[in-house]
């Protein structure tokens, strides 16, 4: 049997793991990555990884699939992140492929873990899938019948970028009133600054709950999930615009599920909940649907099981 290779190289932490052709994960490597030490210094130790994880097997390992955190040229199979030093326009895909000798293939993290939620986790069993990652910014992946909606331009399910509203804060992406800006981890942090800087007293519990420094999305949610007011203000508030979103996705698409996955949809049952309310709220009274919505069964590891799956199919462009 062969084996395949999966890496996801992420924010905080990067990952390189070893599977087998059913999808069973046979080893797995991991480290915090440096964003100080740059691309040269995360290009040695996924090498030196990769490497050893190929010397653990007897079995031959026939491919490689890399889940980038960031914007990716899936055409070019190279970066595009303008956010890290020295990742601009460099041909990771190839670059794998000369190091290690067999063939691989890149996406961006939200594609990958649509791939490992339709394949191995949440969405097993789907025909039609949307994935969407909700950590400081908003990914999505759709995917249909086992493959992914590209779209022309291969900017297909960028809902995050969604425009919701005329208002609100200039977003990553250079626009304004996006979806991503209402409903991200960073917009329920920049909500969490606002009511620090306001109202100090109401928010010592979630200061303690993020470890005592600035407010995070998971100290809010924690907070939340103790039924402290202000976090539940913030987490009704920004979830009233997320339920807004998924709507948007079901009139459009109606697919068997949406499945979240990111720091945010970690708290579980209490998002889960709150967007379910919300959504009983905002639907059509005669337009009916049974899309279901999950979170992810993979956690931070979904990235890294599509990598798998896109390791073990080769769908990409030559
Ligand atoms: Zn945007």
């Amino acid at each position: 049997m062969n084996n395949v290779l999966a890496v996801d190289i992420g924010g905080t932490h990067f990952r390189t793991g070893l599977f087998d052709e059913q999808g069973r994960r046979l080893l797995i490597l991991e480290g915090d990555t440096d964003r100080q030490a740059g691309r040269e210094w995360m290009l040695e130790q996924l090498g030196r990884r990769c490497r050893d994880l190929i010397a653990q097997t007897d079995a031959p390992v026939k491919a490689c699939g890399l889940s980038f955190g960031g914007p990716v040229d899936y055409m070019r199979q190279s970066v595009t992140s303008v956010h890290s030093a020295g990742w601009e326009g460099f041909e990771l895909g190839k670059w794998m492929e000369q190091s290690l000798g067999i063939p691989c293939a890149l996406d961006n993290d939200a594609n990958a873990g649509a791939l490992g939620e339709y394949r191995f986790g949440a969405g097993r069993g789907a025909k039609s899938m949307v994935y969407i990652t909700i950590s400081t910014g908003i990914g999505s992946g759709l995917v249909y019948e086992g493959k992914l909606i590209r779209g022309k331009d291969c900017v297909a399910g960028e809902i995050g970028h969604i425009p919701v509203s005329d208002s609100g804060a200039r977003c990553s992406c250079g626009g304004r009133g996006c979806l991503e800006s209402f409903s991200s981890g960073g917009a329920i942090e920049m909500r969490a600054r606002e009511w620090a800087q306001r109202r100090p007293e109401h928010v010592a519990r979630l200061i303690e709950l993020s470890g005592g420094g600035e407010i995070t999305a998971k100290g809010l949610m924690l907070a939340a999930a103790e039924g402290d007011m202000v976090a539940t203000h913030i987490l009704r508030e920004t979830t009233r615009w997320l339920a807004r979103g998924l709507l948007m996705v079901i009139r459009i698409l109606n697919p068997d599920i949406i499945v979240l996955g990111g720091g945010v949809a970690q708290s579980g049952a209490l998002l889960l909940d709150t967007i379910h309310g919300f959504l009983e709220e905002l639907a059509s009274p005669t337009i009916h649907y049974s899309t279901e919505i999950a979170t992810a069964a993979l956690g931070n590891y979904s990235p890294l099981y599509g990598a798998a799956a896109m390791a073990m199919t080769m769908d990409k462009p030559t």
